[in-house]
C-alpha cells in the first residue's frame, strides 16, 4: 500500500464540494447526471475517473452524508456489461435511468440445473423474424419481482458446444408470458424469485453483442459480480462491520469469557487482513496494473469472515439469541439476527466458496484442472466418471 489521498485543497475535491453546495440535497437523477454514481465509467455516464479520483468522490460524498442510488444488479453488473458490448442505442436508452435507480434490474442467469455450472443452462431463445421466442425457467432471481429489466442468458444454438450457442439479452420484465413466483428466504425476507418463460417474445434489438457469443459477456457480468460482492461491510460489502460489533462489545463492558475474547480478536485480525488486501487492489489499480489474484482470494476470505462476524454476534446474545431476535446487542439484535441467517448465503452467491477455491487452485497456484469444463464435462459427470468418489 503506497498511496495517500490528496489534501483538502485538491481541485478534484473542490469540484465535488462546489457541486454539493449547488445541490445540497441531490436527487438520484441529479447524482446520475453528475457522473458521481459510477465515476469510473466513461463520459457521459461517468467521469472517466481514475482510482484516486474515485476515492476522492467517495470520501466527499460520505462526508456530506450523500447516499448513491441503490440498484445493485443494474449499476454493478448490467451497466458494465452494456458499456462493454451494448449498442449506442442501448447505452442511450438504459444507462441513465439505471444509474438513477429509476429502473431496477435483475439477473436471469441461474437455473435449477445450471448454477456453478452455468453454461449448462437450458432456457431456449429461438429467432422468429424480428423477435426471439424464449421458453424455460430461471431461479434465485434477486429483485425479479420489482425489476423493470433483466439481463438474460439463453441458448440460441443447442447444437453448439455448451459454452458457445448462448446469447445475452435485455429482457423487459413486463412482457407477456413471464411469470415471477416468490421464494421466501429463511430470513423471512422475499428477495429471490423463480421466473418462468412461456413463449416470451423479446425484440431482436434487445440482443447484447453477437448471437451465440453471450458466454463471453456472461463472464464480464460475473467478473463484476465478484468484485462488487467483496466490499467493506460484513455482508457482501453491506451491513455492519466487525468494528461495529467490537464497539458494541466495548460499550457493553468488554468480554471476560476467554473463548469469546479469542473469537473477537480473530474477526478483528481477519478484517485487518481484508483491509490490507483491499488496499493492495487499490494500489495495483492506481499503478494501472491488472487486478491480481487478490480479488479471488478476497472473496473467499470476505465471505467466511462475514459468517464469523455474524456467528459471533449471535453467540454474544447467549441463550436469548436462540429464542428470539431480542435486543441483547444494544437494541440492534434484530439486524444481527437477520445478518446471521443471511450470512449462510455469502459462500453460495456470486460463485460458491468451493468454486472460488478451484479458481485459486488453478489460476493462482497453477494446480491441474479439477474438471474439464472447456471440454463440456459437468461437475456431476466428473463425479460419475470418478465413481462418485469426490
Ligand atoms: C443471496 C443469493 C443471491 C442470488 N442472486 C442471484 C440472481 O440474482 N440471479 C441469478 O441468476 N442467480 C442468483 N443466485 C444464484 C447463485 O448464483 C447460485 O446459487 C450459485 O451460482 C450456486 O449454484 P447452485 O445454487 O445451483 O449450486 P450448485 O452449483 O448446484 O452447487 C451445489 C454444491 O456443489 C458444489 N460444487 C459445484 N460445482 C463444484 C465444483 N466444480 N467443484 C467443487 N464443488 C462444486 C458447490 O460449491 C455447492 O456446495 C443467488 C444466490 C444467492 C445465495
Amino acid at each position: 500500500m503506497d498511496f495517500e489521498l490528496p489534501p483538502d485543497d485538491d481541485p478534484r475535491r473542490v469540484a465535488v464540494r462546489e457541486w454539493l453546495a449547488a445541490h445540497p440535497d441531490p436527487t438520484d437523477r441529479q447524482l446520475a447526471e453528475s457522473g458521481y454514481v459510477a465515476p469510473h465509467w466513461p463520459k457521459p455516464y461517468g467521469l472517466d475517473a481514475d482510482p484516486i479520483h474515485q476515492l476522492i468522490i467517495d470520501d466527499e460524498l460520505k462526508r456530506a452524508g450523500v447516499r448513491r442510488p441503490s440498484n445493485q444488479i443494474g449499476i454493478g453488473w448490467a451497466g458494465p456489461t452494456l458499456l462493454h458490448a451494448g449498442t449506442q442505442a442501448q447505452k442511450d436508452r438504459y444507462l441513465l435511468p439505471l444509474l438513477a435507480a429509476e429502473e431496477i434490474w435483475c439477473q436471469l442467469f441461474s437455473e435449477p440445473d445450471a448454477g456453478s455450472d452455468l453454461a449448462n443452462l437450458s432456457t431456449r431463445a429461438e429467432r422468429d423474424g424480428d423477435v426471439y421466442v424464449v421458453n424455460g425457467q430461471k431461479i434465485w432471481t434477486s429483485f425479479g419481482h420489482i425489476a423493470q429489466f433483466g439481463i438474460l442468458i439463453a441458448r440460441t444454438n443447442p447444437d453448439a458446444p455448451k459454452h458457445r450457442g448462448i446469447s445475452y439479452f435485455i429482457c423487459p420484465m413486463d412482457l407477456p408470458g413471464i411469470e415471477v413466483r416468490p421464494i421466501v428466504e429463511m430470513t423471512g425476507a422475499h428477495t429471490f424469485n423463480e421466473v418462468f418463460f412461456t413463449d416470451v417474445r423479446i425484440p431482436v434489438e434487445n440482443l447484447v453483442g453477437e448471437e451465440n457469443e453471450g458466454w463471453s459477456l456472461a463472464k464480464v457480468t460475473l467478473g463484476n459480480e465478484r468484485v462488487s460482492l467483496s466490499g467493506g461491510g460484513a455482508l457482501w460489502g453491506l451491513g455492519p462491520t466487525v468494528a461495529d460489533l467490537l464497539e458494541l462489545i466495548r460499550s457493553g463492558g468488554g468480554l471476560t469469557d476467554p473463548v469469546l475474547r479469542q473469537r473477537a480478536a480473530m474477526v478483528h485480525v481477519e478484517s485487518e487482513i481484508l483491509r490490507l488486501i483491499r488496499l493492495r487492489t487499490v494500489t495495483a489499480a492506481i499503478k494501472g496494473e491488472p487486478p491480481g489474484p487478490e480479488a479471488s482470494v478476497r472473496k473467499v476470505l470476505a465471505d467466511e469472515h462475514g459468517q464469523h462476524v455474524m456467528a459471533l454476534a449471535k453467540d454474544l446474545c447467549g441463550a436469548e439469541g436462540m429464542l428470539s431476535e431480542g435486543d441483547a446487542l444494544g437494541g440492534q439484535a434484530g439486524f444481527w439476527h437477520y445478518g446471521f441467517l443471511f450470512s449462510q448465503a455469502l459462500t453460495i452467491g456470486g460463485g460458491t466458496g468451493d468454486v472460488q477455491r478451484n479458481i485459486i487452485a488453478e489460476r493462482v497456484l497453477g494446480l491441474p484442472h479439477d474438471v474439464d469444463v472447456e471440454a463440456g464435462m459437468t461437475w456431476a459427470e466428473a463425479r460419475a466418471a470418478a465413481g462418485g468418489a469426490r
